[in-house]
């Protein structure tokens, strides 16, 4: 009967089991069951997995933070001397990881504009709606590219979800997610989860999971199961005031160019119905890109995306000169569309000198 059901409507009946904070369960007949020690699995957890591996179509694993499982990947996958490529203009903190922490232990990690082919490498890293750059592949070319040179492929994509875009479909070995934006999307959770195409990279990632504990805990599971009900309305809604934003941003004065994809980029047009949350334009500057964050009264000036509060930050406090200095990053939530305009209208107004 279920399976009938629109995946809409079975997001939202879906099961919300209770919160097992126990970190160890009994064995049954002298043996460990399903469930045994926390760090290894608990059944909040599995029941998100469970659900976000139909999502993405894929096995799926909770971790403590985005972070959290893309270290797992690196280190679960690589060793000293591998490749890592990975997209230019994608999540500062991603290449920053990479580089500088397990740069020591001999990863090589090179940068790439991701709407190219690929370059040889023993994985490769695309972001779809790359943060904050927006920039976006052509998956299905580069996945083929990258397979046919021997690498794997992962495809972060937490901007968009799964319900705007399924990397499995195209190709892709592992999906990541920061969980933390709009799968969970209320600003109140930490979590990270990779599903991946293939059962035997599951497990061994379940394994480096378990043995290293970058396990994560039942009440964020809990609070991300609950906010996946509402995703596909969140998704879309949010993607409607996005696009509707980025045409009027693009017509201000103060305003020099804005990045989004829904504003005429092909390639992501050919995989996408609707264009995610997450734009970014450029102001005449840092003083003018502070002077917007400080004016802003309903637009919280804070980090993060995908949540349903809107957030606008300038991106150079963060990444220096990997981004235009007076680049804005704005996360679009679910507030009314005439309302964040006439907020943005204001704050860009008393940034430009003389109007
Ligand atoms: N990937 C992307 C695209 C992100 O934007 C972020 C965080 O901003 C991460 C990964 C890391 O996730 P977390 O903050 O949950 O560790």
């Amino acid at each position: 009967m279920t399976n009938e059901l629109h995946p809409d409507t079975q997001l939202a009946r879906g099961h919300l089991p209770p919160v097992d904070r126990s970190s160890v369960h009994e064995y049954l007949d002298a043996e460990p069951g399903p469930f045994y020690y926390q760090r290894w699995r608990h059944p909040v957890g599995a029941e998100l997995e469970r659900v976000l591996g139909e999502l993405e179509g894929g096995h799926a694993l909770l971790f403590s933070s985005g972070s959290a499982a893309t270290i797992a990947l690196a280190l679960a996958l690589l060793g000293p001397g591998s490749r890592l490529a990975i997209a230019e203009g994608g999540y500062w903190g991603t290449t920053a990881l990479l580089e500088n922490e397990l740069g020591r232990w001999g990863l090589e990690v090179v940068s790439f504009d991701q709407t190219a082919t690929p370059p040889e490498a023993d994985l490769v890293w695309l972001e779809p709606c790359s943060n904050p750059m927006l920039t976006f592949p052509d998956l299905e070319q580069a996945i083929s590219a990258a397979h046919d040179a021997g690498a794997r492929v992962v495809v972060d994509n937490t901007v968009l979800s799964p319900v705007l875009l399924r990397p499995l479909e195209y190709g892709a070995d592992f999906v990541l997610h920061s969980a933390t934006k709009i799968i969970a999307g209320h600003h109140d959770v930490l979590l990270g989860a990779v599903i991946s195409g293939h059962e035997t990279d599951h497990s061994r990632l379940e394994a480096f999971r378990g043995s290293s504990g970058l396990s994560a805990a039942p009440d964020v599971a809990w609070l991300a199961l609950r906010g996946l009900k509402t995703l596909p309305v969140r998704a879309r809604h949010q993607s409607q005031t996005a696009l509707e934003l980025a045409g009027r941003l693009a017509t201000h004065p103060a305003v020099k160019c804005v990045r989004y994809p829904g504003l005429g980029d092909a390639v992501a047009a050919r995989y996408l119905e609707a264009f995610g949350p997450l734009l970014s334009f450029d102001v005449d500057g840092a003083e003018a890109a502070r002077e917007v964050e400080r004016s802003l009264r309903l637009v919280l000036n804070a980090t993060s995306l995908g949540g349903v509060a809107s957030t606008l930050e300038a991106r150079a406090r963060w990444e220096g000169d990997r981004v235009p200095e007076g680049l804005l990053r704005l996360s679009v939530g679910l507030e009314d569309v005439e309302d964040l305009w006439a907020d943005l209208a204001q704050a860009l107004d008393a940034a430009t000198p003389g109007s």
